[in-house]
């Protein structure tokens, strides 16, 4: 097939690859620099509770500026350092910064809130991952119970160990959710086995929303299936006043995205404490 599409099809297909490759291999070798030249920042975006409008939460997301390629997304390089094992050492680094940020608003006096944190399921079955996160909250002085870790679906895969682990983590007192919810393989069954707090609905439930009657039913139907299991829900990628009315009559708990702010740099979260209202 190659053959009959002639020559020049062939090169552009093997250069384009080239191109797939070398970038990869690029950013592959500065993830590794990255991590030691500081270009990691994390910014937050709050999650506001949707009955009182108030924020009680912030989500910290990973933002790598890449001395040449320039801001590169996490959907970029979260797969690529999950492949090549760096996102343990980058992972701890957003855990142990994002830990510290949340003390020092807390020491500024800032009303007092949970900070949410991705794990990555690899991060998350490393040997030791309790420890690290033990660590992290000791060494910042941030009480367990201001700290929430998103986990993803994936964790099923090996889900003896992930149950044990995230009985430790109840124990110490932190704040456990899962992210995406709905878009994994995962069965169901999980739920009932896990000891977690609330189900993140994922961005691509809550955008079609009001155009959607099917993802309406789907938005619909995990609310009150995280309440009839006694957990609390948040809906990712809110956008309009109407996608966050519909949450709102349908008790929905929280609510995220940039109907309230896009993710924001640290000193920018204190102007939205207060100046967002459902
Ligand atoms: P996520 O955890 O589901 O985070 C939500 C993503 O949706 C973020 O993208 C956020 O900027 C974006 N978002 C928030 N509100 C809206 C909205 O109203 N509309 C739209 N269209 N998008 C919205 P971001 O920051 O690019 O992160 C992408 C993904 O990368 C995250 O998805 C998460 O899975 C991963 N990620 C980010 N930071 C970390 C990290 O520190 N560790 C790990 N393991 N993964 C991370
Ligand atoms: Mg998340
Ligand atoms: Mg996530
Ligand atoms: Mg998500």
């Amino acid at each position: 097939r190659v053959k009959e599409q002639g020559k020049n099809n062939y090169q552009f297909y093997t250069s384009d690859m080239n191109e797939v490759v070398s970038r990869r291999m690029n950013l592959e070798i500065g993830l590794r620099k990255g991590i030691i030249k500081n270009e990691f920042t994390v910014h937050y975006q709050p999650q506001v509770d949707i009955l009182s409008g108030t924020v009680v939460g912030v989500e910290a997301l990973l933002r790598w500026q890449h001395p040449q390629l320039g801001l590169i997304s996490p959907a970029e390089f979260i797969p690529l350092a999950e492949e090549t094992g760096l996102i343990i050492p980058i992972g701890e680094w957003v855990l142990r910064e994002a830990c510290r940020q949340n003390k020092e608003w807390q020491d500024a006096n800032l009303p007092p809130m949970r900070i949410a944190v991705n794990i990555s399921t690899r991060q998350f079955q490393q040997s030791g991952f309790v420890e690290v996160v033990s660590r992290a909250l000791k060494d910042t002085g941030l009480e367990p119970k201001y700290l929430e870790l998103e986990l993803t679906e994936s964790i099923v895969q090996n889900s003896v160990h992930a149950i044990a682990i995230m009985h430790k983590l109840k124990e110490m007192g932190l704040f456990l959710s899962i992210d995406d919810f709905g878009t994994g393989y995962s069965s169901l069954s999980y739920l009932k086995l896990f000891p977690i707090d609330s189900l993140k609905i994922d961005q691509s439930f809550t955008r079609n929303l009001m155009e959607d009657a099917k993802d309406e039913a789907l938005v619909h139907t995990i609310i009150n299936m995280a309440h009839n299991l006694g957990l609390k829900v948040i809906a990712e990628g809110v956008e309009t006043g109407e996608q966050l009315q519909y949450l709102l009559q349908r008790h929905c708990n929280e609510a995220q995205g940039y109907y309230f702010s896009k993710p924001v740099p640290p000193d920018n979260i204190s102007n939205l404490l207060g100046s967002v209202s459902a």
